[in-house]
């Protein structure tokens, strides 16, 4: 649906505050002059910036296919920094007498070049990992090396998880076993004693505060981890009893991610801290004090306790858990502890973006390069039943006085013809007939709509049925599953022609055969935006989107939905001396046909077997040439090792 506008007024600047790129962006997405997104990796306007679509011509010299992440890895390396910086400049401020030991929860993304990334960028902090599963600790212990860093193990744990934890220790490791059950308490001090090295123990409370917005359930008293106040005492019973107590290096406590108010961190350093304080004063020599994850992202940009945001920054996050820490220490005299933190969204979130082309559009009512009167007429013309002779009086004597009324009786006339045409007593030509003035009806009703002085509320409704669908090459599934999942909602915006005012309201679908394979949710700063307004697509002239913040926990979520496998990666420094600001450093070829379906057990040679025996038997019977089915087999290898989706530069 086009939306009537002025195409001079229109500014980059516009197109800026239309996709509120600056407020999500963090610092590290704008808009150039030239209306292309633009990456300051190092969060700075003055520094370093690429211009998204140099990368896109890249790309395309080097036949990368799209749908593609881009990762841009100094940004990775830039949130690292600020988030030590932040906790040690709250500590200088506030003469905090602990240090701050960050950790990287692996599971938010555990790509070996992100968390190698990260591990080098927090080297001079002293910045460890966290791992929240068996399979996690493995390269957990091959790559946190670094003495002083720490790792932390979370999640229910068996013997085997616990046996390499105690390695790590034996090889000089602070790893801190996390009990998020009782059980595991004696067990670890069991295995400890057999293998002979002292353990770093880590207890998880179940606080009663609460986080907020998507994911509370990870909190409060009916949470899935972590030990409830008299398991608490239980737990230093133990500990006294087989004279560990010296053991306890660690308090935990994570009361959700994406917390979007900061009351609620409040609320729960402040729970944790008496608690902190009441162990110490119960001689355990706790030496750090974890707040978990949580730490939020800005993904609409509009600063506020909406699900989707957070109404602080991660500068005021360390304040806080830092001041308030600090206070309870001085009140219950106890010391200050080192400060850990597990954020995993807020470090990697900006770092990667998904970059695709849109193909082509689809609108209600409205057949390709025509319009639905034009195919109206092309249909055979008999004798028009009831229903469509009704439409045609409704759709020609339509104004402004009776336009409600009119559009409501036309809502019933269409309902009559669909049951009558289940009844068999109207004919496909006449349903058709009778939908394709319907369309025409809503047309012609919007701008009238438009123009009253009280909007009526069915003007969205027709806007939502009228209104266009871009289709994108990417799957939903594969790239956003929290979006699909949760509702979480991510920052979708043409990389290009900003500069040009963005005149067709639509509604993203994705190339998966699934009807909820949809973008229909848009960031908004006050609500939630159902379309969102793009640019008309022009022939033979590409089209790219990019939606933007996903580098945390939907790279490795995604699913293999439609058999549409993972997407082809690309990784990008920065460089002062190359003409464009920047070079690819890797690239990451996304999953062939073949991967994919390996996974789900077909064999593809197999598959090339059993499609050739049946193109050889057409070859016998005369049905197919044999040079024709030479091709047709050829084809279908090419397909089996090619990528999943859809051919981006060859259309
Ligand atoms: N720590 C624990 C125990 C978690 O369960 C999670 C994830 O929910 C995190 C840290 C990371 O949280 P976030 O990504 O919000 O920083």
């Amino acid at each position: 649906m086009k939306v009537q506008g002025t195409p001079k007024e229109w500014s980059v600047d516009r197109s800026k505050d239309y996709y509120y790129v600056p407020y999500w962006g963090g610092g590290y997405f704008n808009v150039n002059e030239k209306g292309h997104i633009s990456i300051q990796p190092m969060g700075t306007v003055d520094g370093p910036s690429i211009d998204i679509m140099d990368v896109m011509e890249d790309l395309r010299e080097k036949e990368i296919g799209l749908p593609c992440v881009l990762r841009f890895q100094d940004l990775l390396r830039a949130r690292v920094i600020e988030i030590n910086e932040a906790f040690n400049s709250a500590i200088q401020e506030l003469d905090y007498k602990g240090g701050y030991r960050g950790v990287y929860p692996i599971k938010v993304n555990q790509m070996r070049e992100v968390v190698e990334e990260i591990l080098d960028a927090g080297a001079p902090y002293h910045y460890g990992l966290e791992a929240g599963s068996k399979a996690e600790i493995l390269p957990v212990l091959a790559f946190n090396t670094d003495p002083e860093a720490l790792t932390i193990c979370n999640g229910y744990k068996d013997e085997e998880f616990l046996r390499l934890a105690l390695l790590g220790r034996k090889i000089g490791r602070k790893v801190i076993v996390v009990i998020e059950k009782l059980s595991e308490l004696p067990h670890i001090l069991d295995l400890s004693e057999e293998m002979g090295v002292e353990p770093m123990i880590g207890i998880r409370a179940r606080l009663s505060s609460k986080g907020a917005g998507k994911w509370l359930q990870s909190s409060g008293e009916l949470a899935k981890f972590g030990l409830t106040v008299p398991e608490i005492i239980q737990a230093v019973e133990i500990l006294k009893a087989r004279g560990m107590e010296r053991c306890a290096k660690l308090f935990h406590f994570h009361i959700g991610t994406q917390i979007p108010d900061i009351l609620r961190v409040k609320g729960a350093v402040q729970e944790g801290a008496r608690i902190y304080a009441k162990l110490h004063k119960m001689g355990l020599n706790i030496e750090y004090f974890d707040v978990g994850g949580g730490l939020g992202v800005d993904y609409d940009g509009s600063q506020t306790t909406f699900p989707s945001s957070m109404n602080y920054t991660m500068k005021q996050y360390a304040s806080d858990v830092a001041y308030i820490l600090q206070q309870i220490c001085q009140s219950e005299k106890v010391p200050e502890p080192n400060i850990v933190s597990e954020s995993g969204r807020a470090i990697t979130a900006h770092h990667s973006v998904l970059v695709t082309n849109v193909f082509g559009s689809i609108q209600t009512g409205q057949i390709e390069g025509a319009s639905a009167t034009s195919f109206l007429d092309k249909l055979p013309a008999e004798e028009e039943v009831t229903q469509v002779r009704e439409m045609r009086y409704i759709l020609n004597s339509l104004t402004e006085n009776n336009a409600i009324e009119w559009y409501h009786d036309a809502l019933a006339k269409k309902e009559e013809t669909l049951n009558a045409f289940n009844l068999g007593i109207v004919s496909l030509v006449d349903r058709a007939k009778v939908e394709g003035l319907f369309a025409e009806l809503l047309k012609k009703l919007l701008p009238m709509m438009d123009q009253m002085k009280r909007k009526p509320e069915e003007a969205e409704e027709i806007k939502s049925f009228l209104c266009n669908q871009y289709m994108a090459n990417f799957s939903l599934f594969q790239t956003a599953p929290d979006f699909w999942g949760c509702g979480q909602l991510f920052p979708i915006v043409p990389l290009h022609r900003l500069n040009e005012e963005p005149t067709v309201e639509s509604t993203v679908v994705d190339i998966t055969c699934d009807s909820d394979g949809k973008i229909d949710r848009f960031i908004d700063r006050e609500d939630v935006k159902s379309r969102l307004l793009i640019h008309p697509l022009q022939p033979g002239e590409p089209y790219y989107v990019g939606m933007f913040l996903i580098g945390a926990y939907q790279d490795i979520m995604g699913d293999m939905h439609n058999c549409f496998g993972r997407v082809n990666e690309v990784h990008i420094f920065m460089d002062d001396e190359d003409p464009e600001d920047f070079y690819i450093e890797e690239i990451i070829r996304g999953d062939t046909a073949e991967m994919v379906l390996s996974r789900l057990q077909y064999s593809p040679s197999e598959l090339v077997r059993m499609v050739k025996s049946s193109i050889d038997e057409k070859v016998r019977e005369g049905v197919i040439r044999p040079k024709e089915g030479v091709q047709l087999i050829d084809s279908y290898e090419d397909s089996i090792r090619g990528y999943t989706y859809l051919n981006s530069y060859k259309g």
